[in-house]
């Protein structure tokens, strides 16, 4: 029995894992919750795992939740950052799903890793941030780091059995987003509503924002560095719209090995779970390759998505950067997402923090953090700026 904490219980991956785990209930036990909003998908997620602990962003909602719950459900409510801790470092847990959106997850897991807890990753930020710190860390502490991005199982699959010093190169696959074909023209005043219409993937918002300008390629080859320990000139990205092949390895001799599935986060999911072994999912994973009409592959077309080289300036730059890269393109999304910047604006508006930064290098965790609220900072002025000069 395997028991599992899962930091971002109501987003697109938690549910996803509760009900991988729901088909899976002999082996795995729900310890911890932590969520962000939904207090009623909360509610009947308590009701249904019986989890110690949940925590909730804020005291109001944990009070919230607290007149939600019947009084038969014996859970401890705590809030806040130290509530997500209290989760990711509860005694007999196992496995740790780290899947908060953006930065917020990174003190929470990097706590969970420092008493042990194996971690299955969904959160890429914390390795764009602190990939450095947190891979260290996994070394020293012995702990697993179980990726839950389908391209990065993908590429640990596809490693197995094989000697790193045989890789030639990773090729990271990317459907391209809804606007892969879309006038550069158009592209710029896109609507969070067609933003949002991924073709291939369900998924939370700011992911499906970041496929659309393909910065969550980019912060995806960062991630890919710190997971498997390689320089970025053996991280390659290739467009593949089906989004079938999860993501290839290439060895020296020149055999490329691929891994391939429907797109259903709940296989990658699973495998992270039961890793090394496999069990069934909860869903369709059949995979008929003789009625998949065509594979294709495309190289990336820098003019249309100017975030993939941003992300390799900003890993192999190092430091201070990547944080700065990740912090300012967060606070773009929430600001495309509430309509006060356009689409064509989020990453020029980023590249414009990362020229204002100072990069330091070998950052502490304190100096990521900064660094990481410097940038949100810096990018809500030039939001304000932008917004003050349409309106005058
Ligand atoms: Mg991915």
């Amino acid at each position: 029995m395997k028991n599992v904490s899962i930091l971002g219980a109501t987003g697109s991956i938690g549910t996803n894992t509760l009900a991988v785990i729901r088909h899976h209930r002999d082996k795995f036990r729900v310890l911890g919750l932590s969520a962000g909003g939904n207090m009623a998908l909360l509610k009947a997620q308590i009701a249904e795992f019986c989890p110690a602990v949940v925590s909730v962003a804020t005291a109001e909602r944990a009070e919230e939740l607290a007149q939600l719950l019947d009084f038969a459900m014996n859970v401890e409510i705590v809030y806040g950052q130290e509530g997500a801790v209290r989760v990711a470092t509860l005694s007999g847990v196992n496995l740790v799903v780290s899947a908060m959106a953006g930065s917020l997850g990174l003190l929470p897991t990097i706590k969970a890793i420092e008493d042990g807890k194996n971690i299955a990753l969904a959160n890429k930020e914390i390795l764009v941030m602190a990939g450095d710190t947190v891979t260290k860390l996994c070394r020293e502490k012995k702990v697993r780091l179980l990726p839950i991005d389908s391209e990065h199982s993908a590429i640990y699959q596809c490693l197995k059995g094989n000697r790193k010093k045989d890789v030639r190169r990773i090729i990271l696959t990317a459907s391209g987003g809804p606007f892969r074909t879309t006038s550069q023209e158009a592209m710029r005043r896109m609507t969070p509503k067609e933003a949002l219409k991924h073709p291939r993937w369900k998924m939370g918002k700011k992911v499906t924002i970041d496929s659309a300008t393909m910065m969550n390629k980019g912060l995806e080859i960062i991630e890919a560095k710190w997971l498997f320990q390689l320089d970025f000139d053996k991280i390659a990205v290739h467009i593949h719209p089906q989004s079938i092949v999860h993501s290839l390895v290439e060895y020296r001799d020149g055999s490329v090995m691929a891994q391939l599935g429907v797109p259903d986060m709940k296989i990658s999911i699973a495998y992270a779970l039961s890793y090394p072994q496999r069990m069934s999912v909860p869903a369709n994973t059949n995979l008929d390759l003789t009625r998949e009409a065509r594979l294709e592959f495309f190289p990336v077309d820098h003019n249309r998505f100017p975030a993939i080289a941003l992300a390799y300036h900003a890993g192999r730059t190092g430091g201070t950067l990547p944080v700065v890269m990740n912090g300012a393109n967060e606070r773009a999304v929430e600001a495309f997402l509430s309509k006060r910047i356009f689409f064509g604006d989020i990453i020029p508006l980023v590249e414009e923090v990362m020229h204002a930064h100072t990069v330091l290098p070998e950052p502490t965790l304190h100096d990521i953090i900064q660094a990481d609220c410097w940038a949100r900072e810096r990018m809500g002025t030039l939001i304000a700026e932008r917004i003050n000069q349409c309106s005058g």
